[in-house]
């Protein structure tokens, strides 16, 4: 599928998304630059709010209405009144307006999601060849096994912040039991061998 416009991140869209995401995401651009008009902005801090009015056509009529989007210029954190990214994973014709009033050129990492990736069901294939391939080594076919489990959490957890620190809250947890762990097998394992020298020395 082609550029509709000659915006970077419209290029990076269409490397990144499947294609049916990045359909998306171009109504969502070509909305933003035809229907949506920022009419106000405030600086507050390190935030700014933008005043957004987009032109809805509910059948023949023409209805306006305002969003607001939140733009924290450092950390290019956005946040939309709109909620389009909460609910679908994707950043909103209004945010995109503000990206281009910001000259943001490309689309923060963050705001891609790994489940709307090409290269994510790529790597799920990937996942099989070498899980399945009799070259890959004992390690490479658990470290494929774990990731084929943590795609799955962290796809279901990645777009609701609750969710997400409760997994990173685990995994803590479980990095720290791990290590316990490994370090009670390590002496486990040395005093072991301390027994058989003196064994065999005995
Ligand atoms: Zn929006």
């Amino acid at each position: 599928m082609e550029c509709r416009t000659t915006y970077d991140f419209e290029k990076q869209a269409q490397k990144v998304y499947t294609i049916a995401k990045f359909k998306h995401f171009q109504d969502e651009l070509t909305a933003g630059t035809t229907y949506c008009e920022i009419m106000n902005s405030r600086e507050g801090g390190y935030v700014t709010e933008y005043d957004i009015r987009e032109d809805i056509m509910i059948g023949e009529h023409k209805k306006r209405m305002m969003f607001v989007v939140s733009f924290r210029r450092q950390e290019c954190d956005v946040k939309c009144s709109c909620n389009l990214f909460e609910f679908k994973g994707l950043l909103c014709r209004h945010v995109l307006k503000v990206f281009i009033r910001n000259d943001v050129l490309l689309i923060p990492d963050k705001y891609i999601l790994r489940r709307w990736r090409k290269d994510m069901s790529r790597c799920h294939s990937n996942l099989k060849v070498n899980y399945c391939s009799w070259c890959a080594t004992e390690d490479d076919k658990r470290f494929q096994r774990m990731s084929h489990e943590f795609t799955k959490v962290t796809n279901i957890a990645t777009t609701d912040d609750v969710f997400c620190n409760y997994v990173i809250g685990r995994l803590d947890t479980l990095s720290t039991e791990l290590s316990a762990m490994r370090l009670s097998n390590e002496v486990e394992q040395s005093t072991s061998k301390i027994i058989d020298c003196e064994a065999s020395t005995s």
